[in-house]
């Protein structure tokens, strides 16, 4: 059983060398990870310029690129191995509703969904003022790799995980659910460089804005570890009758 490790807060953050420890205890694990702080790099792929892979010490190697390199690299021909699973996270920081059209940390957990098991991507729900519970993400995620080895789930499934940021012993649990919706972004701040040209920062994300029964942000907030399934598809099925027929208005 070998395990591909990666995230998007950089190879030396505290969440994957957690990660990192507690999955050791199940398998082989390798981790490939971007060289710092890669947050809200979604899927993205470096085609510019060639990628260089850095070895930090045995099993852990670090790229300067985006998590979507980290693990195309890894189960596309860097090792004359192949890998059955990849986790990614701890992250610091939920990726809660639509959050995962951002997240770095679900698009490395995507980049993994043709290898022989579900993916999974961690996140724990700190909320930026310091002080992060990542030992609990890191167990979280060890225990539901041996759920997934006793009982598996189908192939390809991209688990998207959210744990409250409090001690393990204060989880109250595993809950399935569905992705919330937050309300629009922040507007985007203006500040000036010291030559006087504007300058913006991407603003925080929307507070939420669907939040009810049954969705991540709920489930988080009643102290559960979220557990969401997430698909590749984003078509939207149910619209595809009555899109094909305004079409076919067209076509007369
Ligand atoms: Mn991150």
């Amino acid at each position: 059983m070998k395990i591909l490790v990666s995230n998007d807060d950089g190879y030396r953050a505290e969440g994957i060398r957690r990660l990192r420890a507690a999955l050791a205890t199940l398998a082989d694990v390798t981790v490939v990870a971007p060289d710092r702080n890669k947050s809200g790099a979604s899927n993205s792929l470096t085609l510019d310029v060639p990628l260089r892979v850095f070895e930090a010490e045995p099993g852990v190697y670090f790229v300067p690129g985006t998590p979507t390199d980290c693990v195309h690299l890894a189960i596309s021909g860097l090792f004359d191995f192949e890998h059955d699973m990849v986790v990614s996270g701890v992250n610091d920081g939920p990726n809660l509703g639509d959050d995962v059209l951002y997240s770095g940390t679900v698009a490395a957990a995507i980049e993994g969904r043709f290898l022989g098991l579900p993916t999974l991507a961690i996140s724990l729900c700190t909320t930026g003022t310091g002080g992060g519970h990542f030992e609990t993400g890191a167990q979280v995620g060890r225990l539901l790799v041996a759920q997934l080895l006793q009982r598996p789930l189908e192939p390809s499934l991209i688990l998207n995980v959210n744990v409250p940021n409090v001690p393990f012993a204060e989880l109250r649990g595993f809950r399935a659910s569905r992705l919330g919706y937050r309300h629009r972004s922040e507007p985007v701040m203006r500040a000036q460089d010291p030559r006087g040209r504007p300058v913006y920062w991407v603003g925080p994300a929307g507070p939420e804005q669907e939040a009810g029964p049954g969705t991540d942000f709920d489930t988080v907030a009643r102290g559960y570890v979220s557990v969401t399934p997430l698909q590749v598809d984003l078509t939207r099925h149910a619209v595809l009758p009555a899109l094909a027929t305004w079409l076919d208005g067209m076509n007369a």
